[in-house]
């Protein structure tokens, strides 16, 4: 699909008059991105049309990937460079005296997730689409998507993220394929006079399930697949009905926010109800297309696969049940084989909190049937496995027990492979967490290292290191990253690496200028840019970060005549709306930014910068300009991190534990090309077994790192002091989680082998030059693929090309 300049100034125009009956001179920079928008749709569209015809007829297995978190970010550039316009249109608009990057900045950020999960889930929606995989995305449409991150006097302030409110090009409501999902009631079996049982639903909520369906465009290969989310509508015939003004906003709330806080019950009930609203709506009409198009319900697992994206969407396996047994009278024991068939998971995380369990009572209160079918499996799951295996082994496999619905047992239970996101995370799920169900079904268990798309991370978000690239080896890594490894032909030599600092540099005043004006803080672009962004949590330890920032700021006060390397360290994490101690730690780096960046005596030597409302838009400026990239979970924690890989393809030297796929880094580049330390997993857990963590005893032993705890405490960072009492109690009277402490001497040394490479710069730039190399082995394009082909069992479906070929049909202009 490509266009000439002429032909795109001729349709955008056009477009522009269609519209709002405008000139160029004339739109305002919103009118001229919905008119590009609105041109890009109308275009992708044949393609979209084509390539789901085209799984109709050649009746390809498909994959749906269910994930209640979806963070496209934006994606007018993305949709340009895939379609192959992105070039061609950026100079065409260049001629019309318009500058493309200010068009791009009127997009609202697609925030449908809250971190990792979900953008992991848009990365595998952009490689399936561009591998040609016959993949569709499933989710909820959130009226407000993730909230807006303001600080107000250094705090944390939530406020509603409307990315609707001027509408979405994008997408494309399908009244004609809406579904019904039923809440509620009270569920029965009834006996007919042939003795026979059939299920009653009896009193439920009805919700109408819209879908609005946004097409995923494939690199340059003409594919353009579907993500399918869901809104909920108040049935058509009760409109004017008995609907109470309660029950309306009932079902306005469903898909109103993500994650609702789920520290009341009303907002855990809510958030249950939207898992089983998309999962039903999706499954529905899953087999309802399938049925429409013909297929034998019978071998639905030759032409459908369902992945379940963490335990969320776990209730694809009782829904998946509920619609072969119920309503297509289908005996237990041919739906339960397969429904296994059909289903797959992936785990994402071993955090106790973070498994997800629910209520009996709660369960069966949103849906009855549900709960019914799950009781069913349950039951005879625990009928097979007696007399096979030790009651306890059943008693911790069980999907219920002691009135508590497990849904990751359930996932396991029913599906045929469970997978974790890097090696250490699986390892830990075969040996450890899920111990009980490997020796029950080993073979059910894998690895799938997660991927990130590159086009997104250096082809969208760092085109002055892509041009470089295409100069150096060529453009064939923009099709296949592994190409990426070409680089290191270049490693020594100094003309490369010169280039490869005078790209980072550009990258650093960029993003050094962007601070200035979001934040008013002017940074020296030519320090260490040292960047931690992900979501603020404990185990992810931006307190550790906090903590050394805080040592180098006291060396720098004890003695003024002290030189060290320059660090601008960047801040991007939200908290979650009820987790105060994140929003304690936020508060906290936030007014030693404000000490520190006033302070005369510490001139350029340090500065900190915490960006607001962290989003993928925000990782896209970051990502290209950082120097170091902190990932320093407590070992064991983290399943697998992914801007770990976003900032290694972008040549930032990765500082970290040996903790999820940071492991694979160090295979991938070498000891020499990270920075590792604190502690391992194995060390973790035998302080668990042996219960021996003193982390006053750190505290007592180190007057330095005493010094450092004092001061979160001792006025020297102001107007935090209940904040500074809150961290330092969960350090010295709590005992310290994450084993801050005990991994913080490390740490400080890591750093100072940090500062130490880098004054050697042509180190650093081969460090780098290797990190860029390498990072091609972390493509999402080859994770998916093989999902594809060793979960999902899907191959890549003819091209439109080829359709077309055979067809003789034309869609290209
Ligand atoms: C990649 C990404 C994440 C995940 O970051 P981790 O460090 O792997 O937790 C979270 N949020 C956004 C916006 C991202 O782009």
């Amino acid at each position: 699909m490509t266009i000439s300049k002429e032909l795109f100034k001729e349709k955008f125009m056009d477009m522009l008059t269609e519209k709002y009956a405008l000139s160029v001179e004339e739109a305002s920079p919103y009118d001229l991105y919905t008119t590009l928008a609105t041109l890009i749709r109308a275009t992708y569209a044949k393609d979209w049309g084509i390539t789901r015809r085209a799984y109709n007829t050649t009746h390809e297995k498909q994959v749906y990937y269910f994930s209640i978190e979806f963070l496209p970010g934006r994606m007018m550039k993305s949709n340009l460079l895939n379609m192959g316009w992105l070039d061609t249109v950026e100079a065409s608009l260049k001629d019309l005296g318009i500058d493309l990057e200010d068009i791009l900045e009127i997009e609202p950020d697609m925030a449908l997730g809250n971190g990792g999960l979900g953008r992991l889930a848009s990365c595998f929606m952009d490689s399936i689409a561009s591998e040609g995989l016959p993949g569709n995305g499933n989710g909820i449409r959130y009226k407000y998507g993730l909230f807006k991150q303001k600080f107000i006097d250094g705090y944390q302030v939530e406020l509603p993220n409307e990315w609707l409110s001027r509408g979405n090009t994008w997408e494309v409501r399908r009244d004609s394929k809406a579904v019904t999902v039923k809440f509620n009631g009270h569920a029965y079996l009834k006996e007919l006079e042939d003795g026979s049982l059939v299920p009653i639903h009896e009193n439920p909520t009805v919700v109408r399930a819209i879908p609005y369906d946004t097409g995923m465009v494939g690199y340059q290969n003409g594919t353009v697949n579907t993500l399918r989310l869901w809104d909920a509508e108040i049935p058509l015939e009760e409109e004017i009905n008995y609907r109470s003004i309660q029950q309306r906003r009932e079902i306005e709330d469903l898909t109103s926010v993500l994650y609702p806080d789920d520290s009341n019950e009303a907002g855990r009930r809510l958030r249950l109800m939207q898992e089983y609203f998309f999962v039903s709506a999706g499954t529905q009409s899953i087999i309802r297309h399938f049925k429409a198009n013909g297929y034998n319900l019978n071998n639905i697992d030759e032409y459908v696969a369902i992945h379940i994206n963490d335990t969320h969407p776990a209730m694809c396996v009782p829904e998946f049940m509920r619609i072969l047994v119920d309503e297509e009278q289908m005996n237990w024991e041919r739906a339960w084989a397969l429904t296994i068939k059909v289903m797959s998971y992936t785990n994402h995380t071993i955090l106790a909190e973070a498994l997800e369990k629910w209520p009996v009572e709660m369960l069966r209160s949103v849906q009855p049937r549900i709960y019914q079918i799950i009781e069913e499996i349950d039951r005879r799951f625990v009928e097979q496995m007696t007399g096979t295996i030790d009651w306890g082994i059943i008693e911790r496999t069980r999907i219920i027990s002691n009135g508590i619905v497990h849904m990751a047992h359930l996932a396991i239970i029913g599906s045929h492979s469970t997978n974790g996101v890097a090696k250490l995370h699986s390892d830990l799920l075969k040996n450890v967490v899920l111990h009980d169900f490997y020796r029950l079904y080993p073979s059910r268990f894998n690895n799938k290292t997660n991927g990130i798309a590159e086009r997104r991370w250096m082809q969208l978000a760092n085109p002055t290191l892509s041009h470089l690239l295409d100069e150096t080896i060529g453009t064939s890594w923009r099709f296949e990253a592994s190409d990426l490894y070409l680089l290191m032909n270049y490693k020594d030599d100094k003309k490369v690496l010169h280039a490869l600092a005078k790209a980072k540099q550009v990258n650093k005043t960029r993003l050094a200028k962007f601070i200035e004006k979001e934040t008013g803080v002017i940074v020296n672009d030519h320090a260490i840019f040292d960047v931690q962004i992900k979501r603020l949590h404990a185990y992810k330890r931006q307190l550790l970060n906090l903590l050394h920032i805080i040592k180098l700021y006291l060396d720098l006060k004890e003695d003024p005549k002290k030189k060290i390397q320059p660090r601008v360290f960047i801040f991007g994490a939200k908290a979650a709306p009820s987790y105060h101690y994140a929003k304690a730690i936020i508060k906290v780096i936030n007014e030693l930014a404000n000490l520190i960046n006033n302070d005369e005596s510490i001139k350029d030597q340090l500065k900190i910068v915490f960006l607001e409302n962290y989003s993928v838009s925000l990782a896209e400026k970051i990502i290209p300009a950082a120097d170091v990239s902190e990932q320093i979970s407590l070992a064991s924690k983290e399943a697998s991190g992914t801007s770990n890989m976003k900032l290694m393809l972008n040549g930032a030297i990765t500082l970290a534990t040996l903790d999820g796929a940071n492991i694979e880094i160090r295979d991938a580049v070498g000891d020499d090309n990270i920075v590792i330390f604190g502690l391992t997993e194995a060390e973790v857990y035998a302080y668990y077994e042996q219960a021996n963590y003193r982390a006053f005893e750190y505290y007592e032993s180190s007057v330095e790192l005493r010094k450092v705890i004092d001061a979160l405490i001792d006025g020297t960072i102001p107007n935090s002091s209940q904040e500074g009492i809150e961290i330092y109690d969960s350090l010295l009277k709590y005992n310290d989680e994450f084993f801050v402490l005990r991994d913080f001497a490390d740490y400080v040394a890591a750093q100072e082998k940090v500062a130490h490479l880098y004054s050697d710069q042509e180190k650093w730039l081969k460090m780098s030059l290797i990190n860029i190399a390498n990072a091609g082995r972390f493509s999402a394009d080859d994770t998916v693929k093989k999902y594809a082909e060793d979960i999902w069992r899907i191959k890549p479906n003819k091209t439109p090309q080829q359709v077309k070929d055979e067809t003789h049909d034309s869609y290209s202009i």
